[in-house]
């Protein structure tokens, strides 16, 4: 140790130390809930990133995407002060889903990943 950081109190030398902090469960792009934005990159829910995960995730099972999306775009729209806010929030989360077609499954339930 050198003598710069022997002759500081502990607290000091704790606090230039580098810190290694745990690692975050969950996707680092998960929804924040409160604002319908991107809890990493703050774009707005789901964001690229975000979006591109999900398509990968769900590449055999869009239909249970397009449920779960659903169901967030409809909380959110309930949640929204008003009606444009709520048809914003709608389209912003369920739109960029792609459509489904008639070859693709439909499993009945809705997963929770977010
Ligand atoms: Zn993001």
């Amino acid at each position: 140790m050198s003598d710069v950081l022997q002759s500081r109190p502990a607290r000091q030398v704790m606090a230039i130390s580098p810190v290694r902090r745990p690692r975050r469960a969950g996707p680092r792009h998960a929804l924040h809930r409160a604002t319908w934005l991107c809890g990493g990159c703050g774009d707005p829910w789901p964001c690229t990133l975000r979006r591109t995960e999900l398509l990968a995730k769900y590449r055999d099972n869009p239909g249970e995407l397009h449920r779960m999306m659903d169901f967030y775009a409809q909380l959110a729209a309930t949640s929204a002060p008003d009606a444009n806010l709520a048809a914003a929030l709608q389209s912003q989360i369920a739109d960029w889903v792609p459509q489904r077609t008639a070859t693709q499954p439909d499993c009945g339930h809705v997963a929770r990943i977010l």
